[in-house]
């Protein structure tokens, strides 16, 4: 491919609202152009990328036996009402209607589209298991859509479903293999990326897993032992036991002294709330402002009984400091803590789901509950960050203790079992002849999250560095006055040529521009080899060769460079 015929559009600098490394980056080296918030064009040396991945991923799904399929991205509302989610799926499902007041949604993922394709499909036990995935476009209103294209509106996922005659097949024919493919996957982008057990989220179902590319930038955080295999989004692991290690829980726990004991009672008046049944639990949420509101969580005495839908959430707007104010004066005799273990998992869940920054917890009665009440013979009450769960708490597993670090979820394979085939009656006949509800599992990657994770994992101050499998060109030729020098555009041209015939992805940068453009736009655009031409060198019969990751350049014979690259 010749410069002159395709098109290059870089920026010495990034648009100011770009912050992250990866969003500059793609914006400066022209792989996209926004639209609107959350909206982009993938331009033509973004979508050479943008292929690779999809080609990849292809690879592995057409490996492990999954066909590929096309459904609409716009869906009837039908289906979304008969799975429950039209309802249920929020602000983030983007409803449409059309001329004749037909309600429409632009899809955001596809479980009911194809369990409604599956039900009419398969009816019998020998068609079973089936897996279908399709690469396609997702619209979700995200609240705030950022980083470019990492968390945009509009988005390209790869999204696969497998359906199964018991439990057994989804583990073994499904969730298995794909979690294997996404390994593969992940390995052959040059991705360093960790699977990490995750929670269910909006989609439902019971196992699931988290493809995490290790990044500092990330927004997840996922918690890992350091002598184990564990390793799950923090989310998860903040709401298992910690092993019923009171000396390590007690560490993640931050003490307010108070000099003044008070009952939660008092409290309760402090805060004028009616309370018909006894206080167990305080919640504060957390609101990305500074601002937080403070939730009461109130239940019967038994633990048990409480559950999310039956707690009054009493809200009152405070600020951080008249919160932690608030605190100082609440000493609880024997207060204890909510979010770690046994039924402190009902809290932490609330809270977690509620988006909760603090769970403070304080029982008044006298339970004897092991392995929780690691705060209850403390004389203040005390608090914990739920969204930190402390590096050196010891591992859930067992075994070590847990590290923390940061990732982006670049996939997320769920066993649904069945959540949607029995809402929308998804069934088939066994080889009794009996009717049974299949087993389904979902299985996702953001395609065009992965290009920007890749970005974020592998650039310096000059620019992108790609591998060789995601690279848009995998070799750039430039040219010193490929326009003027005659020698130099032979040269040019035979090895483009002799490359292209070789099949390799090459880039013949013959635009008009000084050497010094070309040379940072080959950097910029994070080319893993660059062939360097220029008239001196070729006196000698060489040409100068790059590594990107590397930098340094090295002089070669001109009839070897071919051989050097394939
Ligand atoms: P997140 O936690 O980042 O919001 P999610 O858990 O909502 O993602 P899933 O429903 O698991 O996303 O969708 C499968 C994959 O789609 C995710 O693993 C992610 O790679 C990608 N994805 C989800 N939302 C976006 C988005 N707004 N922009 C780009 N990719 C996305
Ligand atoms: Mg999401
Ligand atoms: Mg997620
Ligand atoms: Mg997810």
């Amino acid at each position: 491919m010749k410069a002159s015929q395709f098109f290059i559009s870089t920026l010495k600098e990034a648009p100011a609202e770009a912050t992250l490394a990866s969003h500059k980056l793609m914006l400066r080296a022209g792989l996209i152009k926004a639209n609107a918030s959350g909206l982009y064009t993938w331009m033509p040396m973004g979508l050479r990328v943008l292929r690779k991945v999809e080609n990849i991923v292809r690879e592995e799904m057409n490996r492990v036996g999954c066909v590929e399929l096309l459904m609409p991205v716009i869906q009837s509302a039908d289906l979304w009402k008969e799975s429950g989610r039209w309802q249920f799926y929020g602000d983030e499902l983007l409803r449409i209607t059309d001329r004749h007041d037909n309600e429409f949604c632009f899809s955001p993922t596809c479980e009911e589209m194809i369990t409604d394709i599956v039900r009419k499909e398969i009816n019998s036990y020998k068609q079973l298991p089936k897996n279908f995935y399709h690469i396609n476009t997702k619209f979700r209103d995200e609240r705030r859509p950022r980083f470019g294209v990492m968390r945009a509106r509009e988005f390209v996922m790869k999204d696969a479903y497998s359906f199964h005659a018991d439990f057994e097949s989804l583990v073994r024919d499904g969730y298995q293999p794909m979690y294997d493919a996404y390994c593969r996957i992940f390995n052959r982008l040059g991705l360093n990326f960790r699977p990490v057990a995750a929670d269910t989220g909006s989609i439902g179902g019971t196992g699931s897993h988290e493809f995490q590319v290790l990044a500092d930038s990330g927004e997840d955080v996922i918690a890992y032992s350091d002598s184990s295999d564990y390793a799950a989004n923090v989310e998860l692991a903040q709401t298992l036991p910690l092993s019923g290690s009171r000396a390590a829980a007690q560490k993640s726990l931050e003490k307010i002294h108070t000099p003044n004991t008070k009952t939660i009672e008092q409290l309760v008046q402090f805060l004028n709330i009616p309370v018909e049944t006894t206080l167990k639990s305080i919640v504060v949420e957390g609101k990305e402002d500074g601002e937080i509101v403070l939730l009461l969580l109130r239940g019967d005495h038994e633990f048990n009984d409480i559950k999310a839908e039956k707690l009054a959430d009493v809200k009152s707007p405070l600020t951080m400091a008249s919160a932690e104010s608030i605190l100082a004066q609440f000493g609880a005799n024997g207060g204890s803590l909510g979010p770690v273990g046994f039924k402190g998992k009902v809290y932490a869940d609330f809270a977690t789901e509620k988006g909760a920054d603090w769970v403070i917890g304080a029982n008044q009665d006298d339970y004897h509950y092991t392995g929780f009440n690691f705060g209850r013979d403390a004389a203040e009450p005390e608090f914990v960050d739920l969204r930190n769960v402390v590096a050196g708490d010891p591992s859930p597993c067992g075994s070590g203790s847990l590290k923390l670090a940061r990732g982006i979820e670049v996939g997320h394979v769920f066993q649904l079992r069945t959540k949607y085939s029995e809402a929308m009656n998804a069934t088939f006949l066994d080889n009794n002849g009996k009717s049974q509800i299949m087993e389904m599992g979902c299985y996702g990657i953001g395609v065009t999250r992965v290009v920007a994770a890749a970005i974020e994992q592998n650039n310096d101050e000059k620019g992108i560095i790609w591998t060789d499998a995601m690279a848009p060109f995998t070799v750039v030729i430039v040219p010193m006055n490929y326009k003027k020098s005659a020698d130099v555009k032979a040269a040019a041209d035979k090895i483009h040529a002799e490359l292209l015939a070789q099949g390799v992805d090459v880039l013949l940068d013959d635009r008009d521009e000084r050497a010094g453009v070309l040379l940072a736009d080959s950097e910029l655009l994070g080319i893993p080899h660059r062939i360097v031409i220029g008239d001196r060198a070729l006196k000698e019969g060489n040409v100068e060769y790059a590594e990107r990751k590397v930098g340094e350049s090295q002089s070669i014979a001109v009839n070897e460079i071919v051989g050097k690259i394939k």
